[in-house]
Order: C-alpha cells, then structure tokens, then sequence
C-alpha cells in the first residue's frame, strides 16, 4: 500500500526557500508559495535599478521535480491545525513547514519623510519603481544613497560608474563592518567615481527635493535611496510565534521553532538561538540546506543535526569594474586581508553566479550542495527543545496527512 507523501510548505522562493524545498523534492510533496512568479536575485537589486541586470530567475529551471510552486502570500499560519492562510484566500495544510520569508526595508521608518519621498532598495518591486524614476531623472541631477552598510556602498558605486552623481551620507562610518584596509580601498574606489561621502551625518529629514541633516545643513537631491536599516516580515510574530526584537523566528540550533517541531526556520528570518548569522545570501543557502536536512531527519525518525556551517568573507561590488572582498574567518571575524579592483570584482560576480548555479544542482540533484563548516559557535545556544512528536516516522505522518 502507497502512502501519501508528507506534506511540506515553504513560505519563500528566495535563496533559503528553493534550496530548501530542492532539496526536499524527492522526499517529500513540496510546495514554495512566494509572491512572484519569478525568482528574485536580491543580491542583483541594485543592478536592475540602474539597468544592467534583470535580478530574475526563472523558478521553472530553478525548481527541481516534485516542487511546486504557488503564487500568492501567506497571510497567517495557524500552527493547531498546521494551516497556512493565503492572501488569495484559500488555505493549505502542511506536516513540515519552511520559514523563509527572507528580510526587507526596515518596517518602521523613523526618519520623516523616508516613507514618502525616499526609495527603498531592499525588494523587486522597490527596485522597479527606482528604477522608473531614474529613467526620469536628468543626466547631472543629484541622487543621495543614505546608508553606510553594504546595500549603501553598492547602490552607490553602482549609479557613479553609469556617471550618476553620487552623494552618500552615512550615520557612522562609510562599511562600519569593513576593516580598516577594506574601508580605504572602498573610499579609494568610490572617491575615484567621483562619489561625495558624508560620514556621521545623520538625516532628520527627507523632502521631494532633498533632505536634512542634524547639524541643519540642508541638501539638495532628485532622488534620495534609503538603505539604512533592515527589517524582516511580520508573519511569524503575528501568527504568535516566539521571535527576536526583530521578528526573525526564535529557534534552537537544528532550525527548529521553540515553540513548534514542525515549523523551522531558514535565511535572513531566522535566529537560531537568538544569535542569528549575518544576513546574506552566503547564509541564506546553508541555512536552506539545513532546515531541509532537520525535516529530513525528522521524516526519518532520526535526531536531527545542529547548524554547522563557515563563512568566507564578504564581497562589496562598487559597480561592475572593482569590487572590495574582505576575508573572514569561518566563524565571520574579518582577516586582515583584502583585495580590491578588477579580479575582485569578477570573483564577486562569480560569487552570485555561483549561488544561482548551487540553487539549479540541487534541484537537479538533490543532496549535492555543500557548504564550508565549522563556523557556528552560539555562546547562548539553545538546548535542543524536548520536540514531543520530534520522531514520528512517515506513515504516522502519512496517517495524519489524510
Ligand atoms: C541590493 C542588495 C544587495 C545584496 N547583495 C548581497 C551580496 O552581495 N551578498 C550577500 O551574501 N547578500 C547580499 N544581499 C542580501 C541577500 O540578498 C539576502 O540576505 C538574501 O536574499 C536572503 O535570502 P532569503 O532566502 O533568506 O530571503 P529572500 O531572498 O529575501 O527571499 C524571501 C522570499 O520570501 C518572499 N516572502 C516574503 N513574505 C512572504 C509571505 N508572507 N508569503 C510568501 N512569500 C513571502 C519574498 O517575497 C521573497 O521572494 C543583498 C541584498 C540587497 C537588497
């Protein structure tokens, strides 16, 4: 006799999702419900906007057999009756479900005006209305990227190398992550692109034609691009699940919510131990791996594994032409080692190939991806939670499934 298949949901097509559910495909029904019918590159963003990437994927090649994908927004998930609430408004059932809801601007914009007159980079569709606008904008008008973090330098070198003119106000440091080495060679390079850098300068305000600063000075700007500060979906908080300040998902170290064993968590929404990793796309895959080995597991009736993965560093592309790549230790503590200019940016690119090439091997071959380990060091690791039906072998599930 064939049992049902179990059932599992991925909330999420980004980086995490489909690594995850590819992963799962031969093992179990997977369905990914993410808003877009298409993949997005996030890491690309900044790219579309100026118009030298389409920061798409297409989920059909993507996706391996046995993932499907359904197009809509999870609205509410309603862990007693293991429920996902769509916005369409139907509902779908899961025995194992995939948090994946990646991150976003930041949720509450402090700074009056940001709302209104400033654009957000964070998102495909904030990426599409910036781009319009610059397709308005005058050759010589000005343009203000606020934010000193990665998102910021690279919207920043992106549009000064098309001959944008650039202004960048951060409230810190220009790369307050970089070290000291990293940090000249990006003011190096963007200063050679002509790129006014504004460090400790906070904004306090942002108008139709420009913003203001704390010290009172008044700037003139077309377009202001607000990168500072990232936020992450509501979803798990307001469908009662224990989360961080954030709103990322509260997990133990095998991804697993502290209040669910059927709900686990992956990417930038996820904080495992309350010590969430850096959020990247060089995370997001890992953590997508490993969420779907914890369901694995499960599905097998066997103790799933802690989070055990590496970092490399971290590659800050400024345009197309140079690149600034810091190298970290596993645990993401930055060596005193940079390299910047050309060769560095072609091993960025490569980096983002190489990430959309790991998502279409796992789904052609699932189980073939891996990644460095030996990373993962949580100084308030959370006990593995005493999981009551942690071990529930897939007929019990499949019984449950019909
Ligand atoms: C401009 C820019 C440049 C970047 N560059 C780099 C870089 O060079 N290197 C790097 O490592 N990282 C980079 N990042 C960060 C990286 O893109 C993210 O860390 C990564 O995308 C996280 O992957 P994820 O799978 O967790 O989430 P995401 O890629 O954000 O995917 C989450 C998906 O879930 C969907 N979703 C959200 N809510 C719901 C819901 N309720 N229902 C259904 N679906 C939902 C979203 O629409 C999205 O499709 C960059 C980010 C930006 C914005």
């Amino acid at each position: 006799m064939s049992h049902p298949r179990t059932r599992v949901i991925v909330i999420g097509g980004g980086y995490a999702g489909t690594v995850a559910a590819n992963r799962l495909s031969r093992r179990a029904a997977v369905t990914v419900i993410n808003p877009r019918p298409h993949f997005v590159q996030r890491t690309r963003l900044h790219q579309y906007a100026v118009g030298n990437h389409h920061a798409s994927g297409d989920y059909r090649k993507l996706l391996g057999k046995g993932a499907e994908l359904l197009v809509d927004t999870a609205t509410r998930i309603e862990p007693d009756t293991r429920t996902v609430h769509l916005e369409s408004g139907g509902t779908v059932e899961y025995d194992y479900l995939i948090y994946a809801v990646g991150s976003t601007a930041t949720r509450r914009f402090t700074v009056p005006g940001v709302e209104e007159f400033a654009f957000p980079v964070a998102e495909f569709e904030h990426a599409e209305r910036l781009k319009y606008a610059l397709s308005n904008l005058d050759a010589d008008a000005m343009i203000t990227v606020v934010g000193g973090g990665f998102t910021g330098l690279e919207t920043a070198g992106e549009l000064a190398e098309q001959g944008r003119r650039v202004r960048l106000v951060c409230s810190g440091a220009a790369g307050p992550t970089l070290t000291e080495r990293a940090r000249r060679a990006t003011h190096e390079r963007l200063s050679s692109l002509q790129v006014e850098i504004l460090e400790n300068a906070r904004v306090t305000r942002v108008g139709p034609d420009g913003l203001a600063l704390d010290d009172g000075t008044v700037l003139e700007s077309a377009i202001t691009v607000w990168t500072a500060g990232f936020g992450v979906p509501e979803l798990a908080r307001s469908s009662g699940f224990s989360t961080d300040t954030l709103g990322r998902l509260l997990t133990d170290e095998t991804l697993t919510s502290i209040d669910d064993d059927r709900v686990i968590a992956a990417g930038d929404c996820a904080a495992p131990s309350g010590d969430p990793v850096r959020m990247a796309c060089q995370s997001a895959l890992p953590l997508g791996l490993a969420a779907a080995d914890t369901v694995l597991s499960r599905i097998a009736g066997d103790e799933p594994a802690d989070l055990d993965f590496g970092f490399n560093g971290v590659g800050v592309s400024l345009g197309r032409r140079s690149s600034v790549i810091q190298f970290h230790e596993r645990d993401d503590t930055p060596k005193d080692q940079v390299h910047a200019g050309r060769i560095a940016a072609a091993v960025k690119d490569l980096g983002l190939k190489a990430a959309m090439a790991g998502l279409r091997m796992e789904a052609l071959r699932p189980g073939i991806v891996g990644f460095p380990r030996g990373g993962r060091h949580p100084s308030n690791a959370v006990a593995r939670t005493e999981h009551p039906s942690a071990a529930v072998s897939t007929e019990q599930l499949s019984e449950r499934s019909v």
